[in-house]
């Protein structure tokens, strides 16, 4: 009985090692991860951004931008270098940030209070253009875990956005396919003037990661009051 056990959770273990290694193997020939090495950015998640932005220019000289989940920092290079020297990037994270010039860094979990009072005391209210998030949970592999954790995120984001947005603001938000996506689409269905999936070549297709973007934001009419 131990034995099968064991020989069971070795087999496990090294199928899991043979996919780490077969990932691993793809990383270093995947095209965008080249192109970061050579072009300097931090993660081949830049070029999801800037493909977004050449399609929709949401990213504009002298915006405000509000990044979350964005570390190690490949969107907020992005975002910094196109806001310029009077924009103003803020960015916020779980994990610690090496410093990227132009950007304000925030460390913290974007699912307590402390870290989005923290962001809203930079920005104020309706006072940011543009909200990014490509945050996503630790994928534990199982959709049932995932797609939930994920959602939660996305919801958060939305809520953080309505409150900070301008009018005309703009939010694009990493998803995932799946249980939810309906009811997220119809929340920025209610509060942006046009709603569009995003599925950038640099997403691996086959990943069930989706970009929502909502543009011309109708305005906060409504909580005003406290966060959450
Ligand atoms: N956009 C980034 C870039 O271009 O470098 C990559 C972001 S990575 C796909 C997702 C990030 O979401 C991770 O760095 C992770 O730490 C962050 N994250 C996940 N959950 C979070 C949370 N609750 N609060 C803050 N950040 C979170």
């Amino acid at each position: 009985m131990l034995s099968r056990l064991f020989n069971q959770l070795l087999s496990a273990v090294m199928k899991r090692s043979k996919s780490s290694r077969q990932w691993l193997a793809d990383h270093e020939e995947d095209e965008y991860v080249k192109r970061a090495r050579v072009e300097g950015y931090r993660s081949r998640s830049s070029y999801k951004l800037l493909e977004i932005d050449k399609k929709f220019h949401i990213l504009k000289a002298g915006a405000v931008v509000v990044d979350l989940g964005a570390a190690p920092g490949g969107w907020s290079q992005v975002a910094a270098s196109k806001t310029g020297k009077k924009g103003q990037v803020l960015a916020l994270d779980i994990l610690e940030m090496q410093p990227i010039r132009g950007v304000t860094a925030i460390r913290g979990d974007f699912t307590e209070d402390g870290p989005v009072r923290a962001l809203m005391a930079l920005t104020g209210a309706s006072r940011v253009d543009l909200v990014i998030s490509d945050m996503a949970p630790n994928l534990s592999g199982m959709n049932d875990i995932d797609q939930p954790r994920s959602m939660y995120l996305v919801e958060l984001a939305f809520d953080f956005a309505v409150r900070v947005l301008r009018k005309n603001g703009v939010l694009l938000v990493k998803c995932f396919e799946g249980e939810g996506i309906n009811e997220i689409r119809r929340l920025f269905g209610g509060r942006f003037a046009h709603v569009t999936n995003c599925k950038p070549r640099a997403s691996r297709a086959t990943s069930r990661e989706i970009y929502l973007l909502g543009r011309g934001f109708k305005g906060a009419n409504d909580n005003q009051g406290d966060i959450r």
